[in-house]
């Protein structure tokens, strides 16, 4: 909007002077016709309203202004102007070009934006005598409050809305495994979705390792089942999938290389490359754990699960928080 004509030190043209503020053009755009000059920010705001020169009435459309001649922006580029905070004692005198930046850091600005040495808090220096840090932390804390306060909404209603899809979800994945025996594409598409609702549930369980496979309840009764299955429902299994899993605990549905003692004796050292999952032990305190597909492409297959058996142990399972490859990366790959 110009430069204070009343801080420029010696003459100015009266070329140089915008015809709207009547100070120092800053940016100037000059009128391709009449040539008339004015400060871009001047001229921007009067023509909102009108399509003429401010000097002599001729017409006047953006198309018509272009940045000012080299010989005006020569002369303005000479022009020396003092600090408006000189009146505070500051002596600086700069180009136009510079005076911008020096105001807005100008130690003798009693607005310049200082930090307080005992809160951090930053405030314009004349502020700073009258500045509490009790209070400004109280107003920050109040302010910050609010925002949680909202923040905790949001997330409340988000939280709902993730239940409520949940739900369909689950009501939807329920529809496929019935319509799944009806056409060989529902049935692949059924197969993905299992896969993809094991991988995104195994990668949220811990970790465990097996110290001694010969402790696995390999036939476990049906009260055990149903003990199994509180343990994956508890853990978080997949609705749609919990009675394949709960199936999956009896060693006649394991790999073939393990699904007898002497196979599980003869593999045992391969069996210590599983990637293991941990879920909530049965209500007698015994450990249970699940070996997913999607965590053990490596393992031969003839002890690679198709989706994931269910292993109940009497003891020798513990938690590790080993980092292993997450189920995603394999999918993807
Ligand atoms: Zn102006
Ligand atoms: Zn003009
Ligand atoms: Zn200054
Ligand atoms: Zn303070």
């Amino acid at each position: 909007m110009g430069f204070d004509i009343n801080y420029i030190i010696g003459n100015v043209d009266e070329e140089l002077i915008c015809p709207i503020c009547t100070d120092v053009l800053e940016e100037p755009l000059q009128s391709l016709h009449c040539e008339h000059a004015f400060c871009k920010d001047c001229i921007e705001q009067w023509m909102k309203q009108k399509t003429l020169c401010p000097v002599d009435r001729s017409e006047l459309l953006p198309s018509h202004l272009a940045p000012a001649s080299r010989l005006m922006r020569n002369m303005l580029g000479r022009l020396k102007i003092k600090c408006p905070y000189s009146v505070h004692e500051c002596p600086s005198e700069m180009s136009l070009a510079e005076y911008r930046a020096h105001v807005d850091t100008c130690q003798y600005n009693p607005k310049v934006i200082v930090e307080c040495k005992s809160c951090l808090m930053k405030v314009p220096k004349d502020e700073l005598a009258d500045h509490s840090c009790i209070q400004e932390l109280r107003n920050l804390v109040q302010s910050q409050a609010k925002e949680l306060a909202v923040l905790k909404d949001t997330q409340l209603s988000h939280e709902q809305r993730i239940g409520a899809q949940c739900r369909e979800l689950e009501l939807l994945q329920f529809y496929i495994a019935a319509m799944r025996s009806t056409s060989p594409v529902m049935g692949s598409v059924g197969d993905q979705l299992d896969h993809y609702a094991l991988s995104h549930w195994s990668a949220r369980l811990p970790q465990a390792r097996v110290s001694n496979w010969g402790s696995v309840v390999s036939t476990p009764d049906n009260h055990m089942h149903l003990m199994v299955r509180d343990s994956l429902r508890a853990s978080g299994c997949p609705m749609h999938l919990l009675n394949v899993m709960v199936e999956q605990c009896h060693e006649q549905r394991w790999p073939a290389a393990m699904a007898t003692l002497e196979s599980r004796n003869g593999n045992h050292n391969q069996m210590s490359q599983f990637v293991i999952r941990l879920i909530k032990p049965l209500a007698t305190g015994r450990p249970c754990l699940c070996i997913f597909g999607v965590d053990n492409y490596h393992m031969p297959d003839n002890l690679r699960p198709m989706l994931a058996i269910t292993m109940i142990f009497v003891e020798s399972v513990e938690e590790t928080s080993e980092d292993m490859f997450s189920p995603f990366e394999v999918l993807l790959n």
